[in-house]
């Protein structure tokens, strides 16, 4: 296929494009009011004048209402080339926004300003989503620049709010406007992967967000026989939710890990000094859950070890759910999009992918929701959300070649 290996050869020479892409799009800080930030605007308007100019047939701007944001709304951007082509439409979905970056401390360079280290470039958001978003961005541009013509309908869906639940991003834009998305179109959300290339992500597990609020009495901490430690009850109830896993302990090699997950992740700040004991403490779990459990099972145990905690200590214990995605109907492994994608891994690196089930919380989960399959696919090295978050220009390169293969399939295998 000379026509292909001229696009690939385009797509090598995009070396510097994907550093300065990396660069613009880290600049624009894309966080959303939970996580102190004013939305995604500045970056959603970069990235709709780069789809502008390679000329769609469809460019939209969906403005999901939300008073916290910046002019009371979130931005999610749908574009859309070869319409005159119709049939089944190859979309690739991924978001604008980012998490913050944590500790400053623990990176090595300025979070929102890229670092380029050979074949790395450093900075928040650059894996998490800006390399799904690059990589199938250039891919269509080579195809354009070296003037190609699509054989099927292309779309680009750029959405705000992943990171905190959707609402306002693939959620919304499902809810209004889920007229654009058709059973039989092929969607990939590049938003996890393996180093390898080769995980194309078909399931996944429910995700539950807990909260959980022990209330005591606070008190100097030189007679503590006068308050209630509400720490000593959190530190408790952490250890006391380990029985979690050794309780819904089942294990299905889909996953990796095979395994439901538990975790207690953020505490919030109590008292600011020493010599008070604490009469509240706050803290949080983040539990993925294979599909073989109901929610409302794990729910119920978290409760219980709860009440235990609390009665045990005389300690007032609430839970409540900050989050809450139950598991979805799988995407086939037999899908078109899982056969087309791995059609295309394997022209582009000779390797071959594998369905799998990941631990949750990707976008694909809404689609499927709606009764659209979608698979999860990117080759990352999984830096998100830590520090030093990084992206191989490599793989965004080799992606960009898997999408320009997909985006120019013949069809075959396609209902
Ligand atoms: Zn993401």
């Amino acid at each position: 296929m000379p026509e292909l290996t001229n696009i690939f050869e385009r797509i090598e020479g995009y070396r510097d494009e994907v550093t300065e892409l990396q660069r613009v799009l880290t600049s624009k800080i894309a966080l959303g009011p939970e996580n102190g930030g004013s939305g995604e605007h500045e970056k959603t308007q970069f990235i709709g004048a780069l789809l502008e100019a390679l000329g769609p047939d469809m460019l939209k701007e969906i403005k999901a209402p939300d008073e916290r944001a910046l002019d009371g709304y979130r931005p999610n951007l749908i574009a859309r080339w070869g319409d005159a082509l119709g049939g089944p439409v190859v979309w690739v979905l991924s978001h604008s926004d980012i998490v913050p970056p944590g500790d400053l401390s623990l990176w090595d360079s300025d979070p929102y300003r890229v670092k380029v280290k050979d074949d790395r470039i450093i900075g928040r958001g650059v894996e998490d989503n800006q390399h799904g978003f690059v990589s199938s961005y250039l891919a269509l541009k080579a195809i354009f620049e070296s003037g190609r013509k699509l054989v099927r309908p292309v779309g680009l869906v750029v959405v705000a709010d992943e990171e905190t639940g959707s609402d306002y991003g693939l959620s919304y834009v499902l809810k209004n406007h889920q007229k654009f998305f058709e059973d039989h179109d092929l969607i990939i959300v590049p938003d996890g992967g393996n180093e390898e290339g080769t995980m194309i992500e078909v399931a996944e597990k429910s995700m539950l967000w807990l909260k959980f609020t022990i209330t005591g009495r606070q008190c100097h901490a030189s007679t503590p026989h006068k308050g209630k430690n509400s720490l000593f009850g959190a530190a408790n109830l952490i250890l006391a939710l380990k029985r979690l896993g050794q309780e819904f302990k089942l294990s299905d090699d889909l996953f990796s890990p095979p395994v439901s997950t538990f975790e207690p992740t953020k505490i919030e700040a109590n008292v600011p000094n020493i010599n008070t004991i604490p009469g509240r403490n706050t803290f949080y779990m983040d539990c993925r859950i294979l599909p073989d459990y109901r929610v409302e099972e794990i729910l119920a145990e978290c409760k219980e070890i709860a009440s235990d905690i609390g009665a045990r200590l005389g300690l007032e214990v609430q839970v409540d759910i900050v989050y809450r995605q139950d598991a979805t109907e799988p995407t086939s492994p037999e899908a078109p999009v899982v056969k087309a994608l791995t059609r295309a891994i394997k022209k582009v690196t000779g390797k071959d992918a594998r369905p799998m089930g990941i631990g949750g919380g990707t976008v694909a989960a809404f689609f499927r929701k709606a009764g659209l399959p979608a698979a999860v696919w990117s080759t990352i090295s999984d830096s998100a959300h830590q520090p030093n978050e990084y992206c191989l220009i490599k793989n965004v390169l080799t992606d960009a070649k898997v999408f320009a293969s997909l985006y120019l399939d013949d069809g075959r295998d396609i209902a």
